[in-house]
């Protein structure tokens, strides 16, 4: 898919080798768009489970380049609101623009308790500061350049967990649900200027922070390895996972000027799993 020539995206949480972060980088690389893909450190918080030589944000950078685009490695926390600010005038700086931003960092997932009343307030904290305060954080950062600019897209990546709820883990789907009304809601405001923003809900995706809490490498949740491939069997229509690529080609659709009259729109990359 071509489309994006001459414009620059920034996405988050894209350091880890298996990640949808990563996915979205290289589709909108594909594209034609130059990226710069940030990370709260070089590597990801999931870099326990990666294989081989995989270097993080400078291996994406490289994997971008070797398509013909510029590209850029930033470091920055996004729920500290000085490192978002940071983070979009040095994309701007080293990219010469800035015309869409895909929010895809996410915490490690909150620790498992036997009822959601039990997860501590640190925990609760923390998904909401990355998942839900990040977003905004990032989008009040850019926004501004988009207005001056007259282009923009915000694709927000939620979850199923943002359209049903998950037992168990009422953080993760508070913030999740949050990323749906925080998305629209910028959207009201920002359609006027005819600038969009989305939501992807991915439903189960095959990516090394679900093979983290598979292997059980990903001590924050408990009770011992899942696995998401039964999982998908037992409950998505289409009876496997998804891959990242698949929510990297709607994200780099969605940041297209084609998708210039879709704004406000949750959407569900699921195999079926959920129809509203
Ligand atoms: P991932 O762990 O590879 O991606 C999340 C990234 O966010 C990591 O690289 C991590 O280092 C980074 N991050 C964590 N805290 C951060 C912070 N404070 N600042 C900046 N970056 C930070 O996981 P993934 O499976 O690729 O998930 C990507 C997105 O998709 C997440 O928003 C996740 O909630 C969502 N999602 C994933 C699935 C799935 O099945 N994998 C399903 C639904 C939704």
């Amino acid at each position: 898919m071509a489309g994006l020539n001459g414009l620059v995206a920034l996405v988050t949480g894209a350091a880890s080798q298996r990640g949808i972060g990563r996915a979205i980088a290289l589709e909108l690389a594909k594209a034609g768009a130059d990226v710069a893909v940030s990370d709260v450190g070089h590597r990801s918080l999931v870099a326990n489970v990666e294989k081989g030589e995989w270097l993080g944000l400078s291996s994406v950078v490289d994997e971008i380049t070797a398509f013909g685009r510029r590209a850029a490695a930033v470091v920055a926390d996004v729920s500290i609101a000085s490192e978002t600010e940071a983070m979009v005038d040095e994309t701007v700086r080293a990219l010469g623009r800035v015309d869409v931003v895909v929010n895809n960092a996410a915490a490690r997932q909150e620790p498992s308790v036997a009822g959601g009343w039990e997860l501590s307030e640190d925990a609760w904290n923390q998904q909401l500061a990355v998942n839900l305060t990040g977003q905004f954080l990032v989008c009040k950062a850019v926004i501004p350049h988009f207005l001056r600019a007259g282009y923009g897209r915000i694709v927000n990546i939620s979850s199923l967990a943002g359209r049903i709820p998950l037992p168990r883990r009422p953080a993760y789907t508070a913030s999740k649900h949050g990323v749906i009304g925080l998305t629209r809601s910028l959207a009201l405001d920002l359609a006027p200027h005819g600038i969009t923003a989305n939501t992807i809900c991915p439903g189960v995706i095959d990516t090394d922070r679900a093979a983290a809490v598979e292997t059980g490498q990903d001590e924050s949740l408990s009770p011992g390895p899942v696995s998401f491939e039964e999982l998908a069997r037992s409950v998505v229509p289409m009876g496997r996972r998804g891959d990242p690529d698949d929510i990297g080609r709607v994200a780099a659709f969605l940041a297209s000027p084609a998708a210039g009259y879709i704004t406000g729109q949750a959407i569900n990359i699921d195999g079926g799993w959920q129809m509203a």
